[in-house]
């Protein structure tokens, strides 16, 4: 495998790497992972997302944005801020934002309002939007269409076939992680990948979570990170019945596109 690949969701600035960020960047490009996109989950962690990015121009990237679950947090302020570290060359997309319900560490009129928020931001911005939801299809749907938003991927995909549907006619793209690798949850999915066009799929880790279920060799803490990236794609080759090569070069070239890198 020697196609470099791109891990759109890796939330690198969290904790779980804090002793040893600079070697994860390392293990992901020695195993062809490159660029990464850095998940951007709140302003402060946006902040520090952006600024890390910066340090290798044209080898991590950022988002900005804050998760429904530090949606109680956000004022207008934090809107504000969001823009400022958006006109960052190395910051490449709104998010990630969206509704979780699931948690609900945000009351939900909160998740809502603040999502709005952003979708409002991004499109002002003419940017793509890195989304995020769960157990809240109906709104999150909802605000996307109230909003005409198109240029958007839906993260962390895990949903029912209604759910793909919709994404789909909206025109959204569609991010696959390790889910596809867990045989107790993720068994859906490997039928569901089937129905995404290359044109509008990509892939993630999710690191420092979601690390593969079945990985042949385990990290002994556990974590996942983006040098894993080659064990989901190989699965997802698997599922979608085409060579690895082909949907490592379709799935970076889908990545390069949507968010102009
Ligand atoms: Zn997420």
């Amino acid at each position: 495998m020697s196609n470099p690949i791109i891990d759109i969701g890796v939330n690198l600035m969290h904790r779980s790497f804090h002793q040893d960020r600079e070697l994860v960047v390392a293990r992901a490009t020695e195993n062809h992972v490159t660029p990464l996109i850095i998940t951007g989950t709140s302003l402060r962690n946006s902040i520090e997302a952006s600024r890390y990015a910066g340090r290798y121009p044209g080898k991590l990237y950022a988002t900005t944005g804050v998760h429904p679950h530090d949606a109680k947090n956000c004022n207008e302020e934090t809107i504000t801020k969001i823009k400022e570290l958006a006109a960052l060359p190395q910051v490449v997309a709104i998010g990630e934002c969206g509704l979780d319900y699931n948690r609900d560490f945000s009351p939900r009129d909160v998740q809502r309002k603040w999502f709005t928020e952003q979708v409002g931001l991004a499109l002002e911005l003419n940017m793509p939007l890195f989304l995020h939801e769960r157990e809240a299809f109906s709104d999150f749907a909802s605000i996307l269409k109230e909003n005409e938003v198109k240029k958007a991927v839906v993260h962390c995909f895990t949903g029912t076939v209604h759910e793909l549907n919709t994404y789909l006619e909206l025109g959204f793209h569609i991010g696959i992680t390790g889910w596809i690798c867990d045989e107790r949850r993720g068994n859906h999915l490997k039928e569901l990948v089937r129905r995404i066009p290359l044109n509008r799929l990509m892939i993630e880790t999710d690191a420092p979570f979601l690390t593969p279920r079945d990985l042949k060799e385990k990290p002994v803490d556990g974590r996942n990170e983006p040098a894993f990236l080659p064990h989901i794609l190989q699965t997802v080759a698997r599922c979608v019945e085409k060579s690895v090569d082909e949907v490592a070069k379709a799935t970076t070239e889908t990545a390069r596109e949507f968010f102009g890198i």
